[in-house]
Order: C-alpha cells, then sequence, then structure tokens
C-alpha cells in the first residue's frame, strides 16, 4: 500500500510485476483489496482523529473550567477588600458627628487607600455628598442601589461606566451608613473602583490575561451582558456579550460548554462559570478550537505512525508472499508459452509446492509427447511431399521406410506389393532384419488382406493368429497395415522387432497415416504408368494416322499438331505450340473455327500445298460442362477429288457423245422394216434392239440431266406452275405395265387443295418417276406401293411407300451418290438390274430446286423416299 501511495501510478506497479500470474494477482490487489485496505485505514484514521479530538476537547475543556474557576476564586477577595475599606469608612463616617467633616472623611477615604477612585456619600433624603466636586452624580442604578442598602441594610455591587464610548468601567460597590448610636440607616456611600487601576484587581487580571490555556483569553461580564474587564481587549470593555451564536457543547459534565464561530471566522470554545456569590457576574474564557485540534493531533499522531508502518510491513509481506506464490506459476506459464510458440527444445523445471511441482512434471511429459508428435507429423509431411512429388515408386518409397525406422526404432520394415500375376510379390525393404523377415511376406499379405491391420506385442503369447513355428526366430514383436486406395488393396507395410515391443496409440496412429501415404503413392505410381502408356499408344496412333490433326484450348492457342497436320500445313509442332492458330494457319477459314468457339462448327474443303485438297471436320472439345477447346480433323481427298472430275467428264462425254448415235441408230432400226418384210425371229431381234436403244436412251437422257444439275453451274431452270396431282397420275399411268406385270397394288393419296409448284414440270416429273419406278422395282411381287403428297408449312412433299426389302442404315448414306448401288450380301434377294443414277438424279433436281430428298427405312420392312420442295409465289423474273 505504501508503495502503491509512494509510487502514485498503480498501472506502472501493476507493469512491473514480473510475470503474467503476478500481473493478475496485483491487478486482482489492486481492485479490490486495496482499496478494501484502504477503506479500512480511512475509517480507523477517522475513528483515531473523532475519539483523539473528543477526548483533546475534553481536556481542553477541563482546563478552561479550571481556569474559570481559577479566576472566579480570586474575585471574592477584591470584592472583600472593596466591602471592608468602605464599611470602614461608613463607620468613621457615622461618628464624625460633623457633617462639614464629611466630605473631607470621604476625600481622604480616596486618597488612603488606593482602591476606590470615587466615593459619595447618598443621604437618606436623597442629597447627594461627593468626595471631590468633580466626581459625576450617581446614577440611575447606583441611586435605586442607594436607596435599597439604606433600606434593606444590604451590601451590593454594580457596574458603572465613566463614559459609554471610553469603555473605561468601574465597580461601584455600595454600603449602609449607619447611626452609631441609633443603628438606624442614615444614607448609603458609593464607591467606585475603576478596575483597570485597582491593584488589587491585577491578580485577577494577570488570571485573565496570562493564565489561560492556549491562546485562550478571559473575562467578566456583568448581568446585563456588557464585558466589564476584559484585559486581552479593553477596547471590547462595555460592548454586548451574547450567546445567541454558541452552541452548547453537549458532553456529560460540562453544562457551561459552547462552540462558536467568531466574527473573524475563528472556531471557538467557550465556558462560562458565574461567580459563586456575585451572580451578577461570570467568568467567560474562549480558546481557538485549533488548540484542541492541536492537542488531538499529538495523541492521534504516534497511532498514525504505528498504524501506518504496521500497513505498510503487512502489504510489503502480501507482495513477496505473492512473489513467492506466483513465481513457479510463472515458470510454468512461460513453459507453456514455449510450448505455444513451438520451441519444444527447453525441458521444463518448475519448483514450487508439490502440486505445482507435479504440473511442471505434466507439462514436461505434455513438451515431450508434443515434440514426438511434431517431429512424426515432420515425416508424414516430408513422406506426403514426396509422394506427391515423384510419381515412381523407386522414389517414393525410400522416405517411407526411413521414416518408419526413425519413429518408431524397428529392427526392419517391408513394404510388399501385390504383383498383377496373383503370387508375383514386389518387395522393398529397410532395417537389419529386413531380409530375415521377407520369409513372412506371403503370410502376412493374405492375413492382413483378410482381417485388416496386425498388432503382436510379443510372438511368444501370440494365440492363434500365426503359426509361431513359421516366424523366424529374430522377430519379437511386429505389426502389419493394409495399404489400400479406394478399396483396392495393394499390398501391406510391416514392421519388426527383435524383442517385445508394446505399441502405443500414437505409434499405431503414425503408422496407419504413414501406410496411407504409402497406398496413395503406389496408387499414383500405378496410375502414372498406366496413363504413360496410354499417352505412348495416343502419340503412336497421332503420329501413324495419316488423319492430319489440330488441336486447340478454350483460347485458341494450339495444344497439338501430329505429324500428318505438320506435312500439310509445313509447320513444326515445338515451333507452334501455345501460338494462336491464326498465326500459324493461313487459311483463315479454319483458324477462325480453331480459335472462335462461337463459331460453329463445320466441315470445309481447304487446298493446300502440292496441289493436295483437305476436307477439314471440325468439332467442339467438351469435358463434362467445360469447353475444352476444338480439334481439326483433316483427310486428305485429293484422290476422291480426282474421281470426281473423272466421273464428271464421263458424264458429260457420254450425254453428249451418245445422243446422236443413238438417233442414228432409232433411226435407222425403224427403217428395217420398210426393206422389206421380215421373219418372226427378225421381228423379235428388231424389238429387242428397239428396247436396248431405249434402255440406253432413257440412261442418256438421266445423265445428261444429272450433268447438267450436277456440275453445270449454269444450270437454268424452265419453272412453271406444276400440278402435283396431276403429275403423280400421269407417272402412275406410265407406269402401269410394270406394276401389272409384278402384280403391285398402287395406292395414291393425295390430299385436297395441293397448291401448284413453282418447278421444272420436266424435271419434277422425272423424280417422281424414279422414285416410283424404284418402289415398283424393289418391292417383291403382290406387293403394295402408295403415293402421298402432302402439304407442310410452306413446303410440298411427296412421298413414295413401299413393302420392299428395305435397306440397311450403313447403305442408307451413300444412295444418293451417282453409279452408287446397293451391294448384294449373302442371303439378300436377288437385286434388280440398275444404273445407281435413278436417286442421283433425284437429289440433284431436289437441290436445284433448293429442296430435299430423304430415305426413311429399316431393313426388312420396306422404304420411304420424301421428296421436298418449298412452295413458292411466281415472280416476275421467274
Ligand atoms: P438403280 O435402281 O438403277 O440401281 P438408283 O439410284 O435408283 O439406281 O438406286 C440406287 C440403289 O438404291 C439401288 O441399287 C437399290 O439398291 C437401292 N434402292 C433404291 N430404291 C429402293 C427401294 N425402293 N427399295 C430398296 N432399295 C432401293
Amino acid at each position: 500500500m505504501f508503495n502503491l501511495l509512494q509510487s502514485r501510478k498503480p498501472f506502472a506497479w501493476l507493469r512491473n510485476a514480473t510475470n503474467l500470474t503476478e500481473f493478475k494477482l496485483r491487478q486482482q490487489a489492486l481492485y479490490t483489496m486495496f482499496p478494501l485496505a484502504a477503506l479500512s485505514i480511512l475509517i480507523s484514521v477517522g475513528t483515531l482523529a473523532y475519539v483523539s479530538y473528543r477526548a483533546a476537547t475534553r481536556i481542553v475543556l477541563d482546563q478552561m473550567r479550571r481556569d474559570a474557576e481559577n479566576v472566579a476564586a480570586s474575585f471574592p477577595f477584591f470584592i472583600q477588600t472593596g466591602r471592608t475599606l468602605l464599611i470602614n469608612l461608613a463607620d468613621e463616617l457615622a461618628q464624625d458627628q460633623e457633617p462639614a467633616q464629611w466630605q473631607q472623611t470621604l476625600a481622604d477615604g480616596v486618597t488612603t487607600a488606593p482602591f476606590f477612585d470615587q466615593i459619595t456619600f447618598v443621604a437618606r433624603d436623597g442629597n447627594v455628598l461627593p468626595s471631590s466636586p468633580d466626581i459625576p452624580k450617581p446614577s440611575e442604578q447606583e441611586s435605586q442601589r442607594a436607596a435599597l442598602a439604606i433600606t434593606s441594610d444590604m451590601p451590593s455591587e454594580i457596574t458603572w461606566y465613566e463614559n459609554p464610548t471610553t469603555g473605561n468601567a468601574a465597580l461601584s460597590f455600595i454600603i449602609p451608613v449607619k447611626d452609631s448610636q441609633t443603628g438606624e440607616s442614615i444614607g448609603a456611600l458609593i464607591g467606585r473602583s475603576f478596575l483597570d487601576n485597582n491593584p488589587a484587581v491585577d491578580p485577577v487580571l494577570s488570571l485573565l490575561q496570562e493564565r489561560i490555556i492556549g491562546d485562550g483569553e478571559g473575562f467578566i461580564v456583568d448581568d446585563t451582558g456588557s464585558i466589564i474587564l476584559y484585559p486581552a481587549h479593553p477596547e471590547l470593555q462595555q460592548s454586548a456579550f451574547t450567546l445567541d451564536h454558541a452552541k452548547p457543547y453537549i458532553i456529560p459534565g460540562y453544562i457551561n460548554a459552547f462552540r462558536q464561530t467568531a466574527q473573524h471566522g475563528e472556531r471557538q470554545l467557550l465556558y462560562l462559570l458565574p461567580i459563586s456569590g456575585f451572580t451578577e457576574l461570570s467568568v467567560v474564557i474562549v480558546v481557538p478550537q485549533k488548540v484542541a485540534a492541536d492537542l488531538a493531533f499529538q495523541i492521534a499522531f504516534p497511532t498514525l505512525i504505528i498504524l501506518i508502518a504496521l500497513n505498510t510491513v503487512i502489504v510489503a509481506a502480501l507482495l513477496w508472499l505473492m512473489h513467492r506464490i506466483t513465481l513457479p506459476l510463472d515458470s510454468l506459464v512461460k513453459s507453456a508459452e514455449m510450448i505455444r510458440d513451438g520451441q519444444l527444445d527447453r525441458p521444463v523445471h518448475v519448483q514450487g509446492s508439490s502440486e505445482i511441482k507435479e504440473l511442471g512434471n505434466s507439462f514436461e511429459e505434455m513438451r515431450l509427447r508434443l515434440k514426438r508428435r511434431l517431429v512424426e507429423m515432420e515425416r508424414l509431411l516430408t513422406v506426403s511431399r514426396n509422394v506427391s512429388s515423384s510419381l515412381q515408386l523407386f522414389r517414393a518409397i525410400p522416405p517411407i521406410l526411413s521414416s518408419v525406422l526413425d519413429i518408431t526404432e524397428a529392427s526392419g520394415v517391408r513394404i510388399v506389393l501385390k504383383g498383377s500375376a496373383s503370387r508375383n510379390l514386389h518387395s522393398y525393404a529397410g532395417g537389419d532384419i529386413a531380409a530375415a523377415m521377407a520369409a513372412l511376406d506371403a503370410t502376412l499379405l493374405d492375413l492382413t488382406e483378410q482381417q485388416g491391420a496386425l498388432v503382436v506385442s510379443q510372438i511368444s503369447r501370440t494365440t492363434g493368429i500365426i503359426d509361431i513355428k513359421t516366424v523366424p526366430p529374430r522377430i519379437q514383436a511386429f505389426a502389419a497395415f493394409p495399404l489400400r486406395s479406394e478399396q483396392a488393396f495393394l499390398g501391406i507395410l510391416w514392421l519388426a522387432y527383435e524383442s517385445e515391443h508394446i505399441f502405443e496409440e500414437s505409434e499405431l496412429a503414425f503408422l496407419s497415416a504413414l501406410s496411407l501415404q504409402s497406398a496413395v503413392a503406389i496408387a499414383n505410381a500405378r496410375l502414372f504408368a498406366i496413363a504413360s502408356e496410354r499417352s505412348r499408344e495416343l502419340e503412336t496412333v497421332l503420329a501413324s494416322t495419316r488423319d492430319g490433326m489440330i488441336v486447340t484450348d478454350n483460347d485458341g492457342r494450339i495444344l497439338l499438331v501430329n505429324p500428318a497436320a505438320e506435312e500439310y500445313f509445313d509447320i513444326h509442332f515445338e515451333t507452334v505450340h501455345g501460338k494462336r492458330a491464326s498465326e500459324v494457319i493461313t487459311i483463315r477459314e479454319l483458324s477462325d473455327v480453331l480459335e472462335n468457339l462461337q463459331a460453329p462448327a463445320i466441315e470445309i474443303e481447304l487446298p493446300v500445298r502440292n496441289g493436295k485438297v483437305l476436307l477439314a471436320n471440325t468439332s467442339t472439345m467438351i469435358n463434362g460442362n467445360t469447353i475444352m477447346g476444338r480439334v481439326a480433323v483433316l483427310r486428305d481427298i485429293t484422290t476422291l477429288k480426282e474421281l470426281d472430275t473423272i466421273k464428271t467428264v464421263f458424264l458429260r462425254m457420254v450425254s453428249h457423245d451418245l445422243r446422236s448415235p443413238l438417233t442414228y441408230m432409232r433411226g435407222y432400226v425403224s427403217m428395217i422394216p420398210l426393206v422389206g418384210d421380215l421373219n418372226e425371229r427378225q421381228v423379235e431381234s428388231l424389238a429387242k434392239i428397239t428396247s436396248g436403244i431405249e434402255h440406253i436412251a432413257q440412261m442418256t437422257m438421266r445423265l445428261t440431266h444429272l450433268s447438267r444439275l450436277q456440275f453445270g453451274q449454269e444450270v437454268e431452270l424452265e419453272l412453271a406452275l406444276v400440278d402435283v396431282d396431276e403429275t403423280v397420275r400421269e407417272v402412275a399411268k406410265e407406269l402401269e405395265t410394270q406394276r401389272k406385270q409384278k402384280d403391285i397394288t398402287l395406292h395414291i393419296e393425295i390430299e385436297e387443295k395441293l397448291p401448284f409448284l413453282l418447278a421444272d414440270a420436266m424435271l419434277y416429273r422425272q423424280a417422281i418417276s424414279n422414285l416410283v419406278i424404284n418402289g415398283i422395282k424393289y418391292t417383291p411381287e403382290g406387293g403394295t406401293v402408295r403415293v402421298r403428297a402432302h402439304k407442310g408449312s410452306d413446303t410440298l412433299t411427296v412421298s413414295v411407300i413401299d413393302t420392299g426389302p428395305g435397306i440397311r442404315e450403313e447403305d442408307q448414306e451413300r444412295l444418293f451418290e451417282a453409279f452408287y448401288r446397293v451391294p448384294q450380301r449373302e442371303g439378300d434377294p436377288p437385286r434388280p438390274t440398275g444404273s445407281g443414277l435413278g436417286l442421283a438424279l433425284v437429289r440433284a433436281i431436289a437441290e436445284a430446286h433448293e429442296g430435299t430428298v430423304k430415305c426413311q427405312s429399316e431393313f426388312g420392312s420396306g422404304s420411304t423416299f420424301s421428296l421436298t420442295l418449298p412452295i413458292r409465289k411466281p415472280t416476275l423474273a421467274s
């Protein structure tokens, strides 16, 4: 407390605490104990002050009473002296028969004894005879008293003032004068004695002035309340004295004690004592209250010093005790902080009570455990770092083995992996007895796969788990952990000791975690091997394929270019890898598609170097919901293009060059009957020739149309409004013979109010005819062919539905190619003859009219061919 008060900085005192615990204790002391101590000190000091002040006041008041009593005791002597002197003078006057002598006697009375200053005789009849002529006449009160003395024969005293302003007071002694013979009162004597120059008053004066306790003063008041004698302040003599502002002091036995605040502000103690025998006069003693306060302080001071000293000693002892208690706690806290900060190398040493020491030991144990756990974690971390950074087992496994040996101090450790072939085992080992352990590999592998982890602390006590005879003698304890990755059992990690070993829980947890890491490493390595193999395969495929391949990422940058594509574009993958497609490929159409994922994937023909033509097929690579980029597959179609050209040339040739010889042939054949009669065989032969010529003519016509439509860019359709209903019916009529020959039923189902088509009438009719011909041709005898015509929103479709053999899906793709005929497979019904031009022509006609032709068929259940053309309003131009 003293410290605290001295420093006047409680917070500095707090901060000076040598440790946290002490700080907390000090804090608590500051907030609870110290205020309490301060309060108790305050109360005791207050009580001390109060008690000592009261005692001091009593002492002072006692002294004041004694002083007052002293004054009062000395006053009667003065009065008695005055009375005696005046009675003697009265006797003299009474014996003096000659009244003429009286004035002289009175004058002598003043001069012989230095007591009275003025003496006056008041006769019974009221006449006044002064001792000297200049004496003031008796006052009214003196006269009254004189009359009273004459009648009652009683002496008395009364104050008299020479001049109300000078303060010079006198005491008037009044004595009756009796006739010496008759004994009757003849008058009274009034003897005035000025108090401040009467030697008989001196003892009183000195008492009042000097002998009062402290710096106190005393004065005498008369019954009118006037101060008659105030040696310390003569100027106040004759002024009024009241007790109006004084409060009685309520202490038993002190009825006349008061306290008051003087006009000049000083607090005073007051004691009033009437003078016994002279009740008109009272002694008043005034002492400053400070005297009592000083005395109280003197009384209390030693006790206060003792109190403070005692408190200081207690607080010091308390602080010392606090420090003593907190010192071991502090070292505990420091140790805890070090552990918290990861400084685990410094051992924890705590001195103190047995509980604290025990706590210290627990801390030390905790530190050691933590340290070990940390080492294990570090090892695990190293292992997992190795596992994630290396995808090869010969790199990932050695750190795992050495971690096991370091942490567990085992004599040997093995990782045994199942190979792809059932009894084929791969193992990795470390430690002194690793080689001897190999004998148990297969057994433990099987056991662990079936039962999970195995822990044996002492081989000799094992019952049932393993046949002891098979265990090599050096192995005394072991533990085996399965290595599993996504349920697949990959192998085991097992370790052995040459002596008995109790496996702690933390040790087992560490080994399990390590096994998990090992399993991850092994699974990763296997996956990596598979992935590498696949990648190699893919590389080989990509490298050996004749189709070019360019892959871009979703930012349009080149990811892959295979050797074929390198050759087509004369580029090298190494130099273009990562570049934007547009920087590498000069063909805008292709680079745009590869770079811009928003652009639709397309199929385009590209002329490249050396007159080659490529067909680029682009598509978007999507993995799940993510767009990965684009891929373009480039096929060399140069040969196909050449073939197409040959086909075109051939078509042109046939259509142009065959037309005129056919015309001749037709002319000459028709002329033969005109030459002469022909026999039956000749007529027959001629009919066959005519039919053959017609067939060739038909074919030539188809070829002409086809070549015109397919290859002639200058195609000009002769557009006219075509009545579809009429066209269909004409075609049906035309083919009536063929239909009947095969006993085919033909249904014509035409929607009502079909609009006219704006089309080339001849070609449109040709197309419908080709479809119906095929229907009849390929439908077996007795079958049915339907021709339907109906209107779509702005199209018109004619469908030919037959009950023929149908077309396999794989054959449907090429049906519309010129000269293509569906190949005849084993078991198929015999195929009617044909040129493979019919459907090609239908498509050419459809496309020339911006329409389409489609085949829907299922092998074995008929086919439907639909020709759809847009309905167009005739314009002025058309
Ligand atoms: P062609 O009939 O002269 O052989 P097309 O171009 O008319 O030539 O037909 C091509 C091929 O399509 C035929 O060879 C035939 O195999 C097949 N085909 C056409 N129409 C039908 C059909 N209605 N039913 C079955 N196969 C058909």
